[in-house]
């Protein structure tokens, strides 16, 4: 299996070079040349089996060599054991043919525990046997670096940097990247947007000086393995609710379109998903380019739903790619335009090709509230506003022919402002993070500037 950039000009790779890189060095984004398909019988084998024997059966067609079976079962079993819910991605009913699957009781109350937990124990196993160190450094709106910071904390052979939008990310999401004492992560508040922060992660890639002399490593929500790792859920859901035997659609609260493309390649796998509804809050680039054909950037707006406030995202990129057949060279041009003109048009084939997998809705911030108020009273389920904005979306998708699945993306606890001005609760964080309020914070301000943030790093890191 090997790994091939969207831009199609990068070096082709194995499994675990794609997952140390990151980023490719032409610019694009890491994909498997083909996709393994699974028979209808070996996806009806896998309803009811353990979280982590499924994960086994759908990540393990996409390694290759680079790790055996049994490292992966390994480190699968080493990643979920601390998820505070034996099925690790409990389905909810929230309607006669709806279901909330709730992908929040990792260690860090976000989806991301799912792929980070996961690669922390990869990235060690693979680093261990080359016996070499990386520096890691990622841009988060608030959950991934969270997730990054407490999948990697104590580590030996990595360092942690993570920037986030100073002042712009929720309490519990800045202090549990503040908090953790490991001398290994860093938090490092930025003075501007989740963008100007991704911005600044993807110029440290494209400064191959830099990136190769501190062993430059990825875990944003480009890097393959994340996406990999957030497949398999799709499959537990789908399983349980009948597939292959009947068809299932998912609505995906997003932001960099990580999480909702992990879901078109389980469909391209043989998982007979109907549709995958792409739920965007007033940051609604997706839901416009899908609407008109024009993918165009304007200014972030602050919502209550900060983890999707973006406007590139950047895993669309695959999308495209796919959608032009696999022209790496087409993809390219259009993400030159972006970069010139903050904008492109989808060709009316790509454009075709993408409605047919995926729809789009938007929600306003009132809407989302509403949302959070509504699904209390009528099911006593709480929605963090991120999984709000996907019931509100996925409620006017809803199809008779087939279950709709909305991913519930992060606990409501991480949100409590929002979710207690919806509903007058406030809710309680679980037992292992009470003490979250009262550890001491260690964070540094950094300006918007590449050359100071490499300086940094060279000096923070561990040689
Ligand atoms: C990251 C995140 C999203 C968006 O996911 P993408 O994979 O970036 O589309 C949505 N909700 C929450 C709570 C998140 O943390």
């Amino acid at each position: 299996m090997r790994y091939v950039s969207t831009r199609g000009t990068a070096p082709v790779l194995p499994f675990h070079e794609a997952m140390l890189t990151g980023l490719a060095r032409d610019g694009g984004l890491y994909v498997p040349e083909h996709i393994p398909t699974f028979s209808l019988g070996e996806i009806r084998a896998l309803a009811g089996l353990p979280y982590e024997e499924v994960a086994r059966r759908v990540m393990l067609p996409f390694l290759g060599d680079s790790f055996t079976e049994d490292e992966l079962a390994e480190d699968i079993a080493r990643a979920y054991a601390g998820f505070a819910h034996p099925a690790r991605a409990p389905l909810k009913q929230l309607d006669a043919n709806h279901f909330l699957l709730e992908l929040f009781h990792g260690p860090t109350l976000a989806f991301k525990d799912f792929a980070m937990q996961l690669i922390g124990q990869l990235f060690q196993r693979e680093l261990t046997r080359r016996g070499s160190r990386v520096t890691i450094v990622g841009a988060t709106s608030g959950d991934t670096g969270s997730a990054a910071i407490e999948a990697f904390r104590g580590l030996e052979n990595v360092d942690v940097f993570i920037l986030y939008p100073h002042g712009r990310v929720s309490e519990v999401q800045r202090r549990q990247m503040t908090t953790p004492a490991e001398d290994n992560v860093h938090a490092l508040a930025l003075d501007g947007h989740f963008d100007d922060c991704q911005a600044r992660v993807k110029d440290m890639f494209n400064d191959f000086g830099f990136r190769d002399a501190v062993g430059l490593a990825g875990v944003n929500s480009i890097n393959w393995a994340r996406v990999l790792a957030q497949v398999v859920y799709y499959f537990t859901a789908a399983t349980a609710l009948g597939a292959p035997d009947r068809g299932v659609d998912f609505t995906v609260p997003t932001g960099n379109f990580g999480d909702i493309f992990a879901g078109d390649i389980a469909r391209r796998m043989g998982l007979p998903i109907g549709r995958l509804v792409i739920a965007t809050n007033q940051n609604d680039i997706l839901h416009r380019c899908l609407t008109t054909g024009v993918y165009e950037t304007h200014e972030v707006i602050p919502s209550i739903s900060p983890s999707m406030d973006i406007q590139v995202s950047s895993n669309f990129e695959r999308a495209l790619f796919h959608a032009y057949g696999g022209d790496g060279a087409a993809v390219a041009q259009l993400m030159d335009e972006l970069k010139t003109t903050g904008r492109f048009t989808v060709s009316q084939g790509a454009l075709e090709a993408l409605r047919e997998i995926f729809a789009s809705g938007r929600v306003s911030e009132d809407e989302t509230a509403a949302t959070i108020t509504r699904t209390w009273a009528a099911t006593r389920e709480l929605l963090c506003p991120h999984s709000a904005v996907g019931v509100a979306v996925a409620e006017a998708h809803l199809d008779p022919a087939r279950p709709m699945v909305t991913l519930a993306t992060a606990h409501p606890a991480k949100f409590p402002a929002a979710v207690e001005a919806a509903t007058g609760l406030h809710p309680p964080l679980p037992p292992h993070m009470e003490t979250l309020y009262e550890r001491p914070e260690r964070v540094t301000e950094v300006p918007n500037d590449l050359a100071a943030l490499e300086t940094l790093i060279q000096e923070r890191r561990h040689a």
